[in-house]
């Protein structure tokens, strides 16, 4: 049985005061939900962290609820249509646990259920009717908490509708509860695969969290020729050193999943403790591109506030440019000058 409350938290690992001060209902507001398979893996610090609240969510007053301005984009129930070639579904506000820096706290957890059969067609339509959309995100709350019935219409409905757009499978169920992807739920993607292609997204912010149950869940999208992307979350007191960021990718990468993004957290009210200021991000960028191929290293981005869209984050090496030639400096320190074309 998944834990909803401190008092059954407690049973099972002794909190710290910070901990046993946090109350639900303030602030951001996000329940507390954590599946068996994380409640299993609890002694590990940078999994505690990100699952068990604390008392500095409650007393948070920087940031906001909604940093992206989804709201003011949102085009149908549900449908946010905030860049201009893509689009993100909010299938469900439900997740199989919840994790404490979500940004997206103003909807997740928020007892809304499921997206209607209204809501999951109206949506379709709209992006079949807007050939700008290339892309849609099924997002929520995490989809895979819906039915393998419901899963089965979602696909079903986009693809009839709106068939040429990419849709973008994305979960953090393969890390928390991967016992959710069975036979049958694959059966049902593999029915539902027409038209344009599904990109698994997964979020995996440890190495601790690829256990060889979640593993073998991405497999099984891997398997039916479903690309796997990975997005992390750079959270203090979890993964805000390089090694760590770096054996995570590389295991990312062994694992056929591409590390695609390391996300700076997003100004969310609740989630000050867990952000990490910008100049250790970007030194930790720095000693990660050192190690990593381009195959394994994700882009350090910033998702800017009050809807201001991403930024890519690294370190800058082109310092100047005298006339022709642009003058950078090399990751190991040196300088370099690489001419323009003479027109
Ligand atoms: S799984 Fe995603 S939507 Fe759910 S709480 Fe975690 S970050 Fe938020």
């Amino acid at each position: 049985m998944p834990i909803t409350s401190i008092e059954e938290l407690s049973k099972l690992i002794e909190l710290s005061d910070s901990e046993k001060d946090w109350k639900e209902g303030k602030m951001g507001s996000l329940p507390l939900l954590i599946s068996d398979h994380i409640a299993s893996m609890l002694s590990i610090p940078a999994i505690r962290r990100q699952f068990v609240p604390s008392y500095p969510e409650n007393t948070d007053e920087t940031g906001d609820l909604d940093p992206q301005e989804e709201c003011l984009h949102e085009k149908t129930r549900r449908l946010v249509h905030r860049y201009h070639n893509r689009a993100a579904f909010l299938v469900t506000d439900r997740c199989f646990s919840y994790c404490r820096h979500c940004f997206r706290r103003r909807f997740t957890g928020s007892l809304q259920g499921p997206a209607s059969d209204e809501e999951i067609t109206e949506a379709a339509r709209y992006a079949g009717n807007h050939r700008e959309i290339g892309e849609v995100l099924l997002t929520g709350g995490d989809m895979f908490t819906l039915s393998d019935e419901r899963i089965g219409f979602l696909l079903d409905t986009f693809k009839k509708i709106c068939p040429d757009v990419i849709l973008r499978l994305c979960t953090r169920a393969v890390a928390v509860y991967p016992e959710r992807f069975t036979e049958d739920l694959f059966a049902i993607i593999r029915k539902n695969q027409k038209g344009a292609p599904y990109y698994l997204m997964t979020q995996f912010n440890h190495p601790a969290e690829l256990t060889a149950d979640a593993i073998a869940a991405v497999k099984g999208f891997i398997d039916l020729g479903i690309p796997a992307m990975n997005q992390t979350v750079l959270l203090s007191g979890v993964n805000d050193d390089a090694d760590t960021l770096i054996e995570l990718s590389n295991r990312l990468l062994y694992n056929r999943i591409k590390p695609y993004y390391l996300f700076q957290g997003d100004l969310v009210k609740g989630t000050q403790h867990l952000r990490v200021p910008i100049e250790k991000g970007l030194e930790i960028e720095r000693k990660m591109r050192l190690e990593l191929s381009g195959l394994g290293m994700p882009q350090y981005t910033i998702d800017l506030p009050d809807g201001g869209g991403k930024v890519i984050l690294t370190e800058n090496h082109l310092i100047e440019k005298k006339g022709r030639d642009y003058v950078f400096t090399t990751p190991e320190g040196g300088t370099r000058i690489y001419p323009d074309p003479i027109s």
